[in-house]
């Protein structure tokens, strides 16, 4: 189950992002996928298993970008099947999860109203979707991440990839570990530091209840409103037994 990995970099995100899903292997997990912008809008491959499945579809389908996100999913809602695999996506934010968002019914019936069409079984999905109906109201992606957040409960680490020129990634904690990594002119996000091991060795770890807005340059921390309760039903952040 559950890795998350963010590439805000100068380099193509792909091979940087499939050797951080690598080292996240040891978690367990059924599928995995990956999405990055290309001209400015979310491109994604995702497949069923292991990640030599990923990779050949990579090789099949190459992705460009310099900015990206990665995901090794362990399904709890919804079979492991491709179209339940991270990135979960709509036109304007693509979004990975380790975690459950409790209020997923209730957010899919409100968002299902407003004539948003889900392709999932997923509880992550509605995150994307949600946040997508805040920027059609107008927010920024800042503002569309914070209200979001503020509306789901649950145990979760959350990484947003919005479309558009300017390349940011939001990353927010409520349970799951999530850590940001610094490079040199480019910054990084995964669910732990071994992820991140051949890219930096500058790492800090988002408190419970953090967010951030991740640049090429900076992190921008913020903390979230009323903390969300947490089930504890998510991956361990322990590294394996040497
Ligand atoms: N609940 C989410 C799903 O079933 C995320 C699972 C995970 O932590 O990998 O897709």
């Amino acid at each position: 189950m559950c890795g998350i990995i963010g590439v805000v970099g100068r380099q193509d995100a792909i091979p940087l992002i499939m050797d951080g899903l690598r080292r996240l292997e040891y978690r367990g997990y059924d599928s995995a996928g990956v999405a990055t912008l290309v001209d400015g809008g979310i491109v994604r491959r995702r497949a069923e298993g292991k990640l030599r499945n990923l990779d050949r579809k990579l090789a099949l389908e190459p992705l460009e970008g310099t900015i990206g996100i990665g995901h090794t999913r362990w399904a709890t809602h919804g079979g492991p099947t491709e179209n339940n695999a991270h990135p979960h996506a709509t036109d304007k934010v693509a979004v990975v999860h380790n975690g459950i968002i409790e209020n997923y019914q209730e957010l899919k019936a409100e968002l299902a109203a407003k004539q948003r069409r889900f392709e999932s079984q997923t509880d992550t999905e509605v995150g994307a979707h949600l946040v997508t109906d805040l920027l059609e109201q107008g927010l920024s992606p800042a503002e569309a991440a914070a209200a979001a957040l503020k509306r789901i409960e649950g145990a979760f680490a959350l990484l947003m990839l919005f479309s558009g020129p300017e390349p940011v990634l939001i990353a927010a904690r409520q349970g799951p570990p999530l850590a940001i990594g610094y490079g040199d002119g480019e910054m990084f996000v995964a669910s732990d530091a071994i992820a991140l091991a051949s890219l930096t060795n500058r790492v800090a770890y988002l408190h419970d209840g953090d967010w951030a807005e991740v640049t090429r340059d900076r992190a921008t921390i913020h903390r979230a409103g009323p903390a969300a309760s947490s089930s504890g039903r998510f991956c361990s952040a322990q590294p394996p037994a040497s």
